[in-house]
């Protein structure tokens, strides 16, 4: 992997994605100016424009391309100005978000890998993104609400305190949901109404309960 050259892959990487179904221009443009391999281990960085999940420790992986870009998608099909990412893991996700709205937050339970992605966005020059180490069912209270609130590891339900931090005017949840087998969940709230809808199966890592790591 020619590390200089990564916005030849890069820019590759993001036209397998249009062809396999991503249409946002902004989201494709992200992917195609983002140095992914910095979110790994150097070990991987030659696979780091793959359109695959790889493992980045403690037994957890940064997301599958085509998932960052779906997701992102799904957050950008309003316009959200305040979002929060539950599972900061590599900070890959959270780098792609911060390029495209206003102001990101986002929770990781383990503080090795929360500390490698705030040196990671802190390299990009990524200042509008706060992380912080802590337990992603609570959300984060304080800087609620959210236009949106994306999660990047599987609930077995929906986290009741992630709804109650959504913005009553429109705000959605975006959660992939089950446990052998999930769905991508999109709970949209309008007040005390929550609409949910499916946007098919996916496979994410658990969203963990119990104590930090
Ligand atoms: N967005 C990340 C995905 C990482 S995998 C990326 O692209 O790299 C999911 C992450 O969720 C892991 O880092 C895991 O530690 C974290 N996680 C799992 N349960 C959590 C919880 N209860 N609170 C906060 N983070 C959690």
């Amino acid at each position: 992997m020619i590390v200089s050259n990564f916005q030849g892959v890069a820019r590759k990487l993001a036209q397998k994605l249009q062809s396999v179904g991503i249409s946002n221009e902004a989201v494709l443009n992200a992917i195609a100016t983002t140095p992914r391999h910095e979110f790994m281990p150097e070990s991987l960085a030659h696979q780091a424009y793959d359109n695959t999940a790889l493992p980045i420790g403690k037994g957890q992986t940064i997301s599958q391309p085509y998932m960052v870009a779906k997701m992102t998608e799904l957050v950008l099909e309003t316009t959200p100005q305040s979002v929060l990412e539950i599972g900061t893991g590599s900070g890959y996700q959270t780098s792609i978000l911060a390029q495209l709205v206003t102001k990101v937050y986002s929770v990781e339970r383990i503080s090795s890998l929360q500390y490698q992605a705030q040196r990671r966005l802190k390299r990009l020059d990524l200042h509008n993104v706060q992380l912080r180490h802590g337990d992603g069912w609570q959300g984060w209270p304080s800087k609620a609400p959210f236009d949106a609130i994306l999660v990047t590891a599987a609930a077995e339900r929906i986290p009741e305190k992630l709804l109650e931090q959504l913005n009553p005017a429109g705000g959605r949840l975006i959660i992939p949901v089950g446990g052998q087998s999930q769905e991508l969940l999109v709970v949209e709230r309008q007040g005390e109404d929550y609409q949910q809808k499916s946007e098919g199966t996916v496979k994410f890592v658990p969203l963990i309960q119990g104590d930090l790591a």
